[in-house]
C-alpha cells in the first residue's frame, strides 16, 4: 500500500511537472532558499518515467562505486607494471626549447584579459575558451561556466612532484571573468586541484555555485566552498537566478582517487548544461561506453561538447578510462553534438602518445566519418571561439 501511495504521489509530481511546474532550485522556496551546503545535500530525483532507460550509478558490497558497463575492465597489476615500467613512451615532449612549443603549442592571451566587459554577451551563441587540459570556460545563456578548473604547475598533491604541466595555464583566476558555476567531473588531481578550488572560493565565495558528483560535498566543504551541489547522474539543478538553465550529472566509464585508500568512494561524472538557447556537453574524463547515447538520446542534440582526445596509449592499460580520438569522434555522433572541442591534451604528458598527435588522429577520424573540421576542432590555449546560431563560428586569442 505505501508504495502505491507514493507511486500516486510521485505520478501528482510528474503531472506538475507535465503542467511545466519543473521542480528546480526557486529562489522563494523555504529549505532550498540558502545557498548552504546543507540544502545542497538535496537535490533532484530522475523522473521515475523515465529511470527504465538509463544506467544509474552503482555501488559494490564495500560501498565504492563501480562502472555499470561490459566496456569497463579493471587495469591489472600486470599492464600497469607494463605500462609504468616495459612499455616505450613516444611522447617526446622537448624538454627545454620553450621556441618549439611555442611554436607547435602557443599559448594565447585569453580575449577577456584585454575585454573583460564582453565575457558573457554571447547573445543567442555560445563561447568556448580552452584553458588547458580539461579546463574550458564556456559563456552562454548569460551564464559563465568553467569545467574541471587547474591552474596549478602539477597535477599532484604536492607542487615539487608529480605530472608538471608542459604548456602554462593562459591566465590566473584573478584574470577570469566573473564565473556563475563550476563542473567537476572527478577527484584526480590533473581535474580536481585544491589551490585552484581556494583561489577560486576566495575570488567568489558563495556567489559562485560548484556542481560536484555524489560524494564530493565534504572534500569541496573542507576547502572552505558553501555553494556546492552535490548530484548522482542524471539528478539536475541550476544556478540560483537562472532557472532556465538546467544542469545535469550525467554518466561516464571512469574511476576516482586521490588518496591510497579512498578509491572510488566518490563518483565520477560528465555534466549537461541545458539552457533556452544552447546545450553543452563536458565529458570529462571517460572511456567509450554506452551512456552517451544514452545522453544523447535524452538530453541531445548539443551545440557543443567538449570531449577528452589524449593520454591514451597504451592501449591495453589505458582503453577502459581514456578514449582515443576514434572513440571521440564516436561519442560526439553519440551525443549528436553540432559542434565538438577536443580536450584533454596537449598539457601533461599523463600516457605515452607522442604530445602532438591527438589532433592529427582526430582529424583522421572526423573524415572518415564525414565530418567537417570546424565540426569537432581543436583549440590552442587561451583561444576562444564563438559559435553562433548562424554556422558561422568566430575564433578569438592573441598571444
Ligand atoms: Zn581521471
Amino acid at each position: 500500500m505505501e508504495d502505491k501511495a507514493e507511486d500516486v504521489s510521485r505520478l501528482e509530481a510528474d503531472g506538475a511537472e507535465q503542467a511545466g511546474v519543473k521542480p528546480r532550485d526557486r529562489p522563494e522556496e523555504g529549505p532550498r532558499k540558502c545557498c548552504s551546503s546543507q540544502s545542497s545535500r538535496k537535490s533532484f530525483r530522475l523522473d521515475h518515467r523515465l529511470e527504465e532507460d538509463v544506467t544509474k550509478s552503482k555501488k559494490n558490497l564495500h560501498g565504492r562505486f563501480v562502472n555499470p558497463w561490459p566496456t569497463w575492465t579493471k587495469p591489472s597489476f600486470s599492464a600497469l607494471l607494463k605500462f609504468l615500467v616495459l612499455e616505450k613512451n613516444n611522447s617526446k615532449v622537448p624538454s627545454s626549447k620553450e621556441v618549439v612549443l611555442d611554436q607547435e603549442l602557443p599559448v594565447l592571451e585569453p580575449y577577456f584579459i584585454q575585454k573583460p566587459h564582453e565575457s558573457g554577451q554571447t547573445g543567442a551563441g555560445l563561447r568556448v575558451t580552452w584553458l588547458g587540459h580539461a579546463s574550458v570556460l564556456v559563456e552562454m545563456d548569460g551564464l559563465v561556466v568553467l569545467t574541471d578548473p587547474v591552474f596549478s604547475q602539477r597535477a599532484s598533491p604536492v607542487q615539487f612532484a608529480g605530472p608538471r604541466r608542459f604548456r602554462g595555464p593562459p591566465c590566473s583566476v584573478a584574470q577570469l571573468p566573473k564565473v556563475h558555476a563550476v563542473l567537476i567531473s572527478h577527484t584526480h588531481y590533473d581535474h580536481l586541484d585544491a589551490r585552484s578550488v581556494a583561489a577560486l572560493n576566495a575570488r567568489f565565495g558563495g556567489e559562485l555555485r560548484w556542481f560536484v558528483p555524489l560524494g564530493l560535498l565534504d572534500w569541496m566543504q573542507r576547502c572552505g566552498c558553501e555553494n556546492v551541489i552535490e548530484l548522482d547522474w542524471w539528478e539536475e539543478n541550476c544556478v540560483p537566478g537562472h532557472d532556465e538553465v538546467t544542469f545535469v550529472c550525467t554518466p561516464c566509464q571512469h574511476w576516482c582517487k586521490r588518496t591510497p585508500l579512498d578509491d572510488n568512494r566518490v563518483l565520477w561524472g560528465s555534466w549537461a548544461v541545458l539552457g533556452p538557447s544552447n546545450r553543452f556537453f563536458f565529458a570529462g574524463d571517460t572511456g567509450y561506453c554506452s551512456a552517451f547515447q544514452e545522453i544523447g538520446q535524452r538530453f541531445g542534440p548539443f551545440d557543443l561538447a567538449a570531449v577528452p582526445i589524449g593520454a591514451y596509449l597504451p592501449r591495453d592499460f589505458l582503453k577502459p578510462q581514456h578514449v582515443d580520438p576514434e572513440e571521440a569522434v564516436q561519442i560526439h555522433l553519440d551525443l549528436r553534438a553540432r559542434r565538438s572541442v577536443g580536450i584533454h591534451w596537449g598539457t601533461f604528458a599523463l600516457a605515452h602518445e607522442y604530445y602532438l598527435e591527438p589532433p592529427v588522429r582526430l582529424r583522421e577520424a572526423a573524415e572518415r566519418n564525414g565530418l567537417k573540421e570546424e565540426d569537432f576542432f581543436v583549440l590552442h590555449h587561451g583561444e576562444s571561439r564563438l559559435l553562433s546560431s548562424e554556422d558561422e563560428d568566430v575564433f578569438e586569442g592573441s598571444s
